[in-house]
C-alpha cells in the first residue's frame, strides 16, 4: 500500500485549528479508501517558534520537507509579529526556494451556500484563478535608504521575466485547455505600466498560438473586479500576476461565500520540489482560539492535494463529502451565518466520507 508523507505545518492563529481538522479528515479518508495511507509530520514552525528562536522556521527547515510529496499549510501572521516578517520567514520562504510558481485558485459556490450575488450559484461562478507566484509585484526586490530621514527612500520593484511569464502562461493556457469551456482571461495592466506588463502581454499572445483551441481575452484589472460581480457568468480560467491576482481571488472567495471556504494550491509542476496546499485565508486574529473557524478551505485544498497526488478517485469522494456538508446550513460556520463550531463540521465531513456507498 502507498503511503504518502505529507509535512503538516499548521503556522499560527486558526492555521493551527483548521489543519488539526484537515489532518483528520484526510486520516478519515484514506482510512475509508483503504488503497493509500498517510504518515503526517507536523512541524511547529511560525509565530511562537519565532518568539523563542528568533526565526519562524530552523535553517534547515527546507531540507526536512525536501522530499515529503507534499505540504499542508494553514497560516502564517501572528498578532505580535509584523506581518512582512511572517510572510517571508515561512510562507514566502517555502514558496519560493521551492519554485512553486504556479498559484491555483478555484472558486465555485458550494450547495448550500449564498453568493452575496444575486441569483449567481454554482452554475454561474465556476472559476479557476492561476496566480504567477514566484516573481513579480512580490519578487521581494528593492530596498530602503537614508531611513528616518526626510530624503527616506524605499522600493518594491516589480520584476517579470520572458522565462517566468512563458512558464505560468503555459501553465495557464493548459489549464483552460483542460476545462469544458476552453476559456481564458489573461488580466494586465498594461495601459499604466508600461514596460513589465506589455512583455507580460506580449508573451501572452505568443502562447496563445500553441493554444488555437483556447479562447482568450485580455482585461485590465480595474475592470477585471466590475467584471467578476457583474458579468460572473462571462469568466472561466484567469491568470493574473502575484499581486492582481492576490487581490482578485480575495474578491473570487468573498463572491463564493465566505473566505473560510476558499482553497489554494501552490504548484511546482516540474515536481522537483514539493507542493503546498492551504486555504487562501490568514490567521484571522479576530476568531482565533474560539473553536470557530471554518475549516471548509482546508478540506478543499486536501481535495486539491489529493488530485496532485494522483488520487483522483479519493480527491473526488472528499469533495462530495465536503458538498454534503455545506449543503446542510445546520453544518455553517458564523462567516456562513450559522452556529456549528469547526469540531463539529469536521465531525460532519468525516461522518459524510464514512456513510457514503460511492
Ligand atoms: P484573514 O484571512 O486572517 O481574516 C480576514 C477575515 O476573514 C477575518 O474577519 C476572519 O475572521 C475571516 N476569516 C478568515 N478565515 C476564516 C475562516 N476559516 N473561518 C471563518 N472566518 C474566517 O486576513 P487578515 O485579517 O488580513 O490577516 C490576519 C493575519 O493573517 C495577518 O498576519 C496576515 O498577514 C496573515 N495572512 C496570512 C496568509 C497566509 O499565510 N497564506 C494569508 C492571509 C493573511
Ligand atoms: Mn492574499
Amino acid at each position: 500500500m502507498k503511503t504518502y508523507r505529507i509535512a503538516a505545518i499548521p503556522g499560527d492563529g486558526i492555521g493551527t485549528e483548521v489543519v488539526a481538522a484537515g489532518v483528520e479528515v484526510l486520516e478519515a479518508l484514506a482510512a475509508r479508501c483503504g488503497s493509500f495511507s498517510f504518515a503526517f509530520d507536523h512541524f511547529d514552525w511560525g509565530g511562537e517558534y519565532y518568539k523563542k528562536h528568533g526565526v519562524m522556521m530552523p535553517d534547515d527547515g527546507r531540507e526536512r520537507i525536501r522530499h515529503h510529496d507534499a505540504i499542508l499549510f494553514g497560516s502564517a501572521g501572528h498578532p505580535d509579529i509584523p506581518d512582512h516578517i511572517t510572510l517571508w520567514g515561512l510562507r514566502l520562504a517555502i514558496c519560493q526556494p521551492f519554485d512553486q510558481y504556479a498559484n491555483v485558485r478555484p472558486t465555485r459556490v458550494l450547495p448550500g451556500i449564498t453568493s452575496p450575488l444575486r441569483a449567481v450559484s454554482g452554475k454561474e461562478l465556476d472559476w479557476v484563478i492561476v496566480r504567477e507566484n514566484s516573481e513579480g509585484e512580490y519578487a521581494g526586490v528593492g530596498g530602503r535608504v537614508h531611513r528616518g530621514l526626510p530624503l527616506e527612500a524605499a522600493t518594491d520593484v516589480s520584476i517579470l521575466t520572458r522565462g517566468g511569464v512563458e512558464r505560468i502562461m503555459r501553465f495557464a493556457f493548459r489549464l483552460a485547455q483542460s476545462r469544458p469551456r476552453k476559456l481564458l482571461t489573461v488580466v494586465t495592466k498594461s495601459n499604466a505600466q508600461r514596460h513589465a506588463m506589455v512583455l507580460w502581454d506580449e508573451v501572452a499572445a505568443g502562447i496563445a498560438r500553441e493554444f488555437p483551441d483556447v479562447t482568450w481575452d485580455k482585461m485590465l484589472v480595474d475592470a477585471m473586479t466590475m467584471r467578476m460581480v457583474l458579468r460572473p457568468e462571462s469568466i472561466d480560467t484567469v491568470v493574473a500576476t502575484n499581486l492582481h491576482a492576490d487581490i482578485l481571488s480575495d474578491l473570487a472567495a468573498a463572491l463564493a461565500g465566505s473566505l473560510g471556504i476558499a482553497p489554494t494550491a501552490n504548484l511546482n509542476p516540474e515536481r522537483e520540489f514539493p507542493s503546498m496546499f492551504e486555504p487562501i485565508h490568514g490567521s484571522a486574529f479576530d476568531i482565533m482560539g474560539k473553536g470557530i473557524a471554518n475549516p471548509v478551505g482546508t478540506f478543499w485544498s486536501a481535495v486539491m492535494l489529493l488530485e496532485h497526488l494522483g488520487e483522483g478517485a479519493a480527491a473526488a469522494r472528499l469533495m462530495r463529502a465536503i458538498e454534503r456538508v455545506t449543503a446542510e446550513p445546520r453544518w455553517h460556520t458564523p462567516d456562513l451565518g450559522g452556529k456549528a463550531t469547526t469540531a463539529e463540521v469536521t465531525r460532519a465531513t468525516i461522518e459524510a466520507i464514512a456513510a457514503a456507498n460511492d
